[in-house]
């Protein structure tokens, strides 16, 4: 029977923000694994770099996808592909540069996995993840089931997965281009992300209200470098919270609470909360 590789972590281990409790981490490295994985209730990480779990961390089990489902190094200049969920989204964007292959340059930067990148409809102002995206294929209810990329709903920062979906691979779209002009298009987003934070964070915590930017209304309250414990607002961007070293999700919850009440506009948390009362899903 294929077995999957099961020991207790702290997920703050296993999330950017260096933030969160205990669980049991089942790690998968073959898809027939997923049926037992999948037995007790559980919940999928793909890089944590968009998650606050809580500081007693999660009670169900917290499946992650290992390197075999990581097709980085198979992927050889094909402009469709079935790519792995466990994929790193920074590694996949540079090698399609390399191979001369546009459509994935507005993701540079964002530090996901390829299953977490489409759970979350990944990007930024000059792309996300729907661009290339064409169909997924997911471990659901014991079998693997296709979706097109249009049963989604993507839209800005959503994709809307069956419930208790584990996104096992996704097929890509890349357009023809060349080397020179994929990276002029990188060197764009690249100098847009320079004034972002280098330290520990889970990215932007707050989603942009239509028409307006978070990190603007946070700025415009004077909130940069509030700071709760070692929870702060980056002085570099409002809508970045940092973990200067060993902030709790107690006292990132704080920050957030403080932030709600001192901005004129609701923000509504970009960020997956583990483990909390009435959890944004
Ligand atoms: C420095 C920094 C910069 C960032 N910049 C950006 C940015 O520019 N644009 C942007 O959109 N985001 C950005 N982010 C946020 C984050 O990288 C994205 O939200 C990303 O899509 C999360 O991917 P992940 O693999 O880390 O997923 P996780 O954070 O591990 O999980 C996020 C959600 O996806 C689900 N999920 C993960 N894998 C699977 C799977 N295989 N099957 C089913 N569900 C799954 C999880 O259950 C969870 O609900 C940034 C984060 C950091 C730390």
């Amino acid at each position: 029977m294929p077995r999957a590789e099961v020991r207790r972590i702290e997920l703050r281990e296993l999330t950017t923000l260096k933030v969160g409790g205990p669980a049991e981490l089942w790690e998968v490295d073959e898809v027939d694994a997923l049926t037992e994985a999948t037995a007790e209730p559980y919940r999928v990480i793909g890089a944590g770099s968009n998650l606050l779990v809580s500081d007693a961390g999660v009670p169900e089990r917290v499946i992650r996808l290992g390197r075999s489902f990581n097709d980085i190094a198979s992927f050889r200049g094909e402009r469709e592909l079935w790519l792995g969920a466990a994929t790193p989204l920074p590694g996949l964007v540079r090698r399609a540069q390399r191979l001369g292959l546009s459509g994935l340059e507005g993701l540079l930067g964002v530090p996901a996995v390829l299953g977490g990148a489409v759970a979350m409809n990944a990007g930024t102002r000059f792309g996300e993840m729907s661009d290339t995206l064409q169909e997924v294929e997911v471990f659901v209810n014991g079998a693997l089931e296709r979706l097109r990329a249009d049963a989604l709903e993507l839209a800005y920062r959503h994709a809307r997965l069956p419930d208790g979906a584990v996104l096992v691979r996704a097929r890509l779209r890349l357009a023809a281009s060349d080397p020179e002009r994929v990276q002029q298009r990188m060197d764009v987003v690249d100098a847009a992300r320079k004034g972002q934070p280098k330290v520990k964070s889970a990215g932007c915590a707050f989603k942009n209200p239509p028409g307006d930017s978070a990190g603007r209304i946070i700025d415009a309250a004077g909130l940069k470098g509030l700071r709760v414990g070692d929870a702060m607002v980056a002085l570099e961007h409002g809508n970045f919270i940092v973990n200067l070293g060993h902030a709790t999700a107690r006292d990132v919850c704080q920050l957030l609470q403080r932030i709600r009440e001192r901005t004129s506009v609701p923000l509504e948390l970009e960020w997956r909360r583990w483990g909390f009362e009435g959890e944004a899903a």
